[in-house]
């Protein structure tokens, strides 16, 4: 357990425990807090990757699915977007699902939990993941976590990199770091050195893909779209961080990626979710254009915050995966937002 994932979990707890995200829930009536997920993993299973947080366990979904099920209305993007600053039917405060990239993991393991408890949810594909090639940081996983060397040793930008690669923390570290450096880079020079350090690492990873990172086929994306709690949503062709791109190729991206996708499923998607998604990793003002065009209704990013009055259709929030039922409480009830509103508050007041 990292430092990170206990001090959230305590934060969580105490929020929950006191009841304080019981009193916040009522204020958030109107607005619905959606929620990122990418691919799911079997419980007592070898992930066989070094970067799990994007795959939480079937039964900590679960437990989350179960959660929300019980105190929140889970409902679809159309209508997180179109009954905005609306309350109507249950006064229970609204929560959407999203799945993002593409996993097998969407259909095989978190599709029968949304079966069992009715919920809803998009899941946003990146075309080229589909059936045939794994995603840029995902071939940078398996390779570290495959290589036969002790160390990686690179030069990227300005920075020079040497990660000793004895243990799979060392590795899990070396993820991280490279991840974050790469991220930086514009997409031309990042594909160079993604290949460039495929190279260095000198391992296979053309086969044997773990079941946590396999992408769905075109056959099962059809069945994932076929089914009457999933929609489907574009999230690019390649993934690129669109905020490092010409204007050229985020218009290809956008166009292309939605083209092949609506011929993928034999319809037209409807919601966008920006690879990356931070601020800075989109404009989603230069990208309206292209997105509406594609047929786009509207486009997610990964800045926190609630779909509210007010909130632009080319950057609507969303929240990450919660890794409990009580961080998805905390989460959704907006108790951890406030808490960090009135910190900044404090700390304001305490600088004047
Ligand atoms: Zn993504």
């Amino acid at each position: 357990m990292s430092f990170q994932f206990s001090r959230q979990h305590l934060a969580a707890t105490a929020l929950v425990e006191s009841g304080f995200s019981r009193w916040t829930r009522r204020m958030t009536r109107g607005e619905t807090a959606v929620l990122t997920f990418h691919g799911l993993r079997r419980d007592g299973v070898e992930p066989g990757i070094l970067d799990c947080s994007l795959h939480e366990t079937v039964s900590t979904f679960r437990g989350i699915c179960a959660h929300l099920a019980r105190h929140y209305e889970v409902v679809t993007l159309e209508r997180a977007v179109g009954e905005v600053g609306q309350c109507q039917g249950t006064d229970r405060p609204r929560v959407a699902l999203t799945f993002d990239d593409g996993y097998q993991s969407n259909l095989r393991l978190a599709l029968p939990v949304l079966r069992e408890f009715g919920l809803p949810a998009t899941v946003f594909v990146s075309t080229a993941f589909v059936g045939r090639e794994l995603l840029w940081f995902q071939k940078l996983d398996l390779a570290l976590e495959r290589a036969p060397g002790e160390r990686l040793t690179v030069a990227i930008g300005d920075a020079f990199y040497d990660w000793p690669l004895n243990d799979e923390s060392q590795r899990r570290r070396a993820l991280t770091e490279l991840l974050a450096a790469l991220k930086k880079l514009t997409w031309v020079e990042l594909n160079r050195q993604v290949e460039k350090i495929l190279g260095l690492l000198a391992v296979d990873i053309s086969t044997h893909w773990p079941e946590a990172l396999r992408p769905l086929t075109e056959g099962e994306l059809r069945e994932l779209a076929a089914s009457d709690l999933v929609e489907i949503g574009g999230h690019t062709h390649r993934h690129p961080v669109l905020g490092r791109c010409e204007d050229e190729m985020v218009r290809d991206e956008i166009l292309g990626g939605a083209e092949r996708l609506n011929q993928m499923i034999g319809r037209q998607a409807r919601w966008f979710a920006y690879p990356n998604g931070g601020p800075g990793d989109f404009v989603g003002r230069k990208s309206a254009v292209w997105l509406e065009e594609a047929g786009f209704e509207g486009a997610f990013s990964m800045i926190n915050g609630r779909v509210r009055p007010g909130v632009s259709r080319w950057s609507l929030p969303r929240y990450g995966a919660p890794r409990s039922a009580r961080e998805a409480e905390a989460t959704v009830s907006g108790a951890f937002e406030v808490v960090k509103e009135w910190r900044q508050h404090f700390k304001r007041r305490a600088a004047l």
